[in-house]
C-alpha cells in the first residue's frame, strides 16, 4: 500500500511516535508499506512514519542511500548513542515537497546509532555524511520536527506562507 505523505503545515506533522515494544505483525506490514511508499518516489532519501497518513504511527523510519536503490535500512525506536564534529549542508524534505526548499542545517557529522531491524534485532551502527544526515532529519520527524524548525523563524514564516499559497494554487486547478 502506497502512503500518502503529510505536506506541511499539516498539524499531524507535529505528532511524537509511539515507542514500538514489539516488531509484531502489523509493525512489518506498515514497513513494508513504507517501502513500498519510499520507492514510488523519485528522489526521496528516507520516510519517518510520522510524515505518512498513519494512525498513531510508530518509530520507524526507512531510508536507502545505495545507488541502485536496493539496501533497504529499517530503523524502528532509533537512538542515538554518540555524536561527533559538525556539519552544515542543504537539506529538503518530502513533506516539504510543494516549493524548493533547501536549506542549511547543523548536523552532528558522524554519529553511532542503535536501533531495531524489521526483524526485531538490535543493530548499532556508525553512520557518517549523507546517511549521518538523514538519520538525523527522520529522527526529527519522529519527535514531531521538521527541518524548517531549524530556521529563523521569520525564514520559516516565509516558507509557510510560499507554500500555503501553492497548496491552494494547486487544489484550484484540481
Ligand atoms: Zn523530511
Amino acid at each position: 500500500v502506497i502512503l500518502g505523505i503529510l505536506q506541511y503545515p499539516d498539524p499531524r506533522l507535529k505528532r511524537v511516535a509511539r515507542r514500538v515494544d514489539v516488531v509484531s505483525d502489523d509493525i512489518k506490514k506498515i514497513v513494508d508499506d513504507m517501502f513500498e511508499t519510499y520507492y514510488a518516489q523519485e528522489n526521496c532519501a528516507a520516510l519517518a512514519a510520522t510524515q505518512l497518513d498513519l494512525e498513531d504511527p510508530p518509530a520507524i523510519t526507512v531510508i536507502d542511500v545505495s545507488a541502485n536503490k536496493n539496501e533497504p535500512l529499517c530503523l524502528i525506536n532509533p537512538e542515538i548513542i554518540e555524536s561527533r564534529d559538525e556539519t552544515n549542508e542543504p537539506e529538503g524534505c518530502m513533506s516539504v515537497a510543494v516549493v524548493d526548499a533547501y536549506e542549511k542545517v547543523k548536523r552532528a557529522k558522524t554519529i553511532t546509532v542503535r536501533a531495531l531491524d524489521r526483524e526485531g534485532h538490535m543493530q548499532e551502527f556508525e553512520a557518517t555524511g549523507f546517511l549521518a544526515k538523514c538519520i538525523q532529519h527522520e529522527m526529527d520527524h519522529l519527535v514531531g520536527k521538521i527541518f524548517l524548525d531549524h530556521l529563523p523563524s521569520m525564514k520559516r514564516e516565509r516558507y509557510a506562507n510560499r507554500i500555503k499559497k501553492q497548496l491552494r494554487l494547486i487544489k484550484k486547478e484540481q
